[in-house]
């Protein structure tokens, strides 16, 4: 790969001790979370993903200017090669710094590592620099209205047509498809094909008219997810990712990359969260004291398990539910304990709580500045930590059944 940024701070990784990386670390965030960037430090997280876009959009470039995207892709697809160490000290510092939150976590964790494993030569070069300097974002086109916890069945067709496949269908649940360049997407290409036999991963381009995108506002007063309707849109016959048939593998291979590691800098985030909570609570109260151990505790575990599942190569397998369905379910209990230990005050709105951002709203898409706090969409939020990217009843079952070896689930036919 010939992009590497030239001005890029990431360099000799390999020479560095963690104290030297963590040292270089902080004084790139301290030099650069300023001006516009420091205006939304702790700003476009969850529930918060309408809020200064664009600033985020020039923040990720000038991440991506310094080589901090793809930090632990290999140095041969241009990532840094960084340690798991140094991975888990850019997540420690940047949720520290409380940087602004990312606009490409699809592109960048859970796109790029899938491309690395499945893909060919020319779709890894041909993609994996657009992620790294933060010009070409990416979202994931996989649900249905038919089709989510069963992701099997998909019925979203793509046909070949000379050099191009032609893609009919809905998807729904999209999360940024407004704002992204490209789609990963799960559909159907063999006429008369089954469940997970006869699909296809392709990569397909947004721009263009055979795609309509509706926004689906959330009780958080934002829109970050859609309907995606796909009327003969088009995508070139070679971007496939795998063999065409094998979309199903791919697609799980994805998804282990999404349910396991990939959350890794959010989970350093749930750190200054649980922080956030212990000073609005009364920790004289014995029953406030007893959630705020269970949660610190659940974090701790958390912390560790993820240390370790880093610490495997190649693919993520079934396992990969484990931390799922850890980090979701202990996020929703947070978000229920931030708005408890607010009282009264947590179920009342205000307004006088977002009026700083309210010019940073998307309005053209339905999306208004509800006078919540910040506490109180994060709480909305984490009531989806538990239903996306597979729910828990899901995660179990993929446990019980691929990792406990416990009887399969009827399956519809
Ligand atoms: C905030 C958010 C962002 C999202 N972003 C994206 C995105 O970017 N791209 C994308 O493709 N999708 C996205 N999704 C969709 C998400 O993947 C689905 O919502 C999820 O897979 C569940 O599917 P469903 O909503 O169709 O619910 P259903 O599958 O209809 O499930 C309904 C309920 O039934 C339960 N259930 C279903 N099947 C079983 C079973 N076999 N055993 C036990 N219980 C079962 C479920 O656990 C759930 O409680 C997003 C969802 C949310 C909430």
């Amino acid at each position: 790969m010939t992009d590497v940024a030239a001005d890029r701070v990431v360099a000799d990784l390999a020479t560095m001790n963690d104290d030297e990386f963590r040292a270089v670390v902080r004084g790139w965030l301290g030099d650069h979370v300023v001006g516009d960037f420091a205006s939304l430090t702790g700003r476009g997280g969850p529930g918060d993903e309408d809020i200064g876009f664009d600033i985020r959009v020039r923040w990720e470039q000038e991440l991506g200017r310094a080589g901090w995207i793809g930090l632990g892709w290999p140095v041969a697809h241009g990532g840094a090669g960084a340690s798991l160490s140094q991975q888990i000290i850019w997540a420690e510092e940047y949720a520290r710094a409380d940087a602004p939150a990312r606009v490409n976590h699809m592109g960048e964790n859970l796109l790029a590592p899938t491309l690395i494993e499945y893909g060919t030569a020319e779709q890894i070069e041909r993609f994996l620099p657009g992620i790294r300097n933060g010009t070409e974002r990416w979202c994931q086109c996989y649900s249905e209205p038919d089709a989510g916890s069963d992701l099997a069945n998909v019925k979203t067709r793509a046909e070949l047509d000379g050099d191009a496949w032609v893609i009919n269908g809905q998807k729904v649940w999209t999360s940024l498809a407004h704002v992204s360049h490209w789609a990963f997407l799960v559909a159907r290409t063999e006429a008369g094909s089954q469940r997970h036999g006869g699909l296809s991963f392709l990569l397909v381009p947004m721009d263009q008219e055979g795609i309509e995108i509706r926004p689906i506002v959330q009780p958080t007063g934002g829109g970050e997810f859609n309907e995606t309707f796909f009327s003969d849109a088009r995508t070139e016959a070679d971007l496939v990712v795998g063999d065409v048939g094998d979309g199903w593998r791919i697609a799980m291979g994805l998804l282990g990359f999404e349910r396991g590691i990939s959350t890794l800098a959010q989970q350093v985030g749930f750190e200054r969260e649980l922080e956030h909570v212990i000073g609005l609570a009364d920790t004289a109260d014995p029953r406030v004291r007893q959630r705020v151990a269970d949660a610190h505790i659940g974090l701790q575990l958390m912390k560790w398990n993820a240390h370790r599942s880093m610490s495997a190569t190649g693919v993520p397998g079934p396992e990969a539910s484990i931390s799922k369905l850890h980090w979701g379910t202990w996020h929703r209990a947070l978000g229920e304990m931030m708005v408890d230990v607010l009282g009264a005050s947590g179920q009342a709105v205000s307004d006088d709580v977002d009026a700083a951002h309210e010019h940073l709203m998307e309005e053209d898409r339905g999306g208004h500045a509800y006078p919540l706090s910040l506490e109180q969409k994060l709480f909305l939020f984490t009531r989806s930590d538990t239903i996306y990217g597979g729910s828990n009843e899901i995660q179990r079952n993929v446990l019980g059944e691929r990792v406990l070896g416990l009887p399969r689930e009827p399956k519809p036919e």
